[in-house]
């Protein structure tokens, strides 16, 4: 096998205090692997600005003509995390032999690519970066991202655990991959479903070298709503599932009511009736919620809008 072309997937929005750290740390592990004989010399860092509204595009453009292995494209506009690493991956797909897509924080160690490339080069063609504790992270966020995993297995969304987006593809992959259309995008629970043969590979998750999270609770709850409802119907089976339940007790409450209306005993039933009416018209509303997120996901994969748009490149297309 003759040494595979790497390109590693970095996103970045609003990153203008921590690009120009984590920039050279990323070349500096691309040579290094170069060096070791690993990848081969064309290997690049590729950066997808997602519609930053800071310097960060004006420094992907300086760093890329400061080297040519750094290249870059930029987003038209803001499209989110998981959009820009789709961008970046599909750019990279017929460029490349495998990919690496990496936060540019920092805060995923970058020495756990020479173990990847390693498991590639031994055969597999995914490999999944596994977070091996979060000592690091703040109480809230571990307990959230902890929360995050355990309410998604529940809802039949598997993910691997513990695993973000820090992870290498092949590019074999990757065009399977590119037939996956959904716009719903949770690529954690994607790439499992288009197989072939996998590891995992363990590292500590650092703290960011700098700047903010861009990931508040608001933005992780909508991760795991959408990749519940892009992965899972179990919320709606269970829906039926307590519909049924409900109607079992309703069945006997109306059995009672009956015995006693015959048994000439019914009295002024307000307390109950009420409690009976506020509790049920409850939970009509959020399975009805439940219901509504579904057709709502569905309006969305309907319009098969684009699900990224280039707008630039550092480099002229052929
Ligand atoms: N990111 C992005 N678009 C967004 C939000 C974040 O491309 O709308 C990138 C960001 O630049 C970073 C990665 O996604 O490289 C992860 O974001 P962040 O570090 O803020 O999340 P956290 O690590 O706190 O979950
Ligand atoms: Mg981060």
């Amino acid at each position: 096998m003759t040494t595979p072309r790497l390109f590693i997937v970095i996103p970045c929005y609003n990153e203008q205090e921590v690009l120009p750290i984590t920039a050279p740390m990323f070349l500096d592990k691309l040579k290094s692997l170069t060096q070791a004989g690993k990848i081969s010399e064309d290997s690049r860092v590729l950066f997808v600005n997602d519609g930053s509204k800071d310097r960060t595009w004006e420094i992907i453009s300086d760093l890329a003509r400061q080297d040519e292995h750094y290249i870059g494209i930029s987003q038209s506009r803001n499209r989110g995390h998981q959009n820009a690493v789709l961008a970046g991956l599909m750019e990279a797909k017929d460029k490349c032999d495998i990919t690496i897509s990496i936060d540019c924080d920092g805060q995923d160690d970058i020495n756990a690519m020479d173990a990847m490339v390693d498991a590639y080069l031994d055969g597999c063609q995914v490999v999944y970066g596994v977070r091996s504790s979060r000592e690091t992270d703040t109480f809230f966020k571990r307990a959230t991202a902890q929360g995050f995993y355990k309410f998604l297995a529940m809802m039949g969304a598997e993910v691997v655990y513990n695993h973000a987006d820090y992870r290498l593809i092949s590019s074999r992959v990757l065009q399977e991959f590119a037939n996956f259309k959904e716009v719903n995008l949770f690529l954690r629970g994607l790439i499992p479903l288009v197989g072939f043969k996998s590891t995992s590979v363990s590292y500590s998750r650092a703290e960011r070298l700098a700047g903010e999270s861009h990931y508040p609770l608001k933005k992780m709850i909508a991760l795991a709503v959408d990749g519940i409802t892009s992965l899972s119907v179990k919320p709606l089976r269970l829906i039926t599932g307590f519909g049924v339940f409900v109607a079992f007790v309703s069945f006997i409450g109306v059995l009672w009511a009956v015995i006693t209306a015959l048994l000439g005993k019914s009295v002024a039933g307000w307390a109950s009736m009420t409690c009976i009416v506020c509790f049920v018209s409850g939970v009509q509303l959020i399975c009805l919620g439940i219901i509504g997120e579904y057709i709502g996901k569905i309006y969305m994969e309907t319009k098969r809008r684009p699900r990224y748009i280039i707008s630039e490149r550092t480099w002229e297309q052929d």
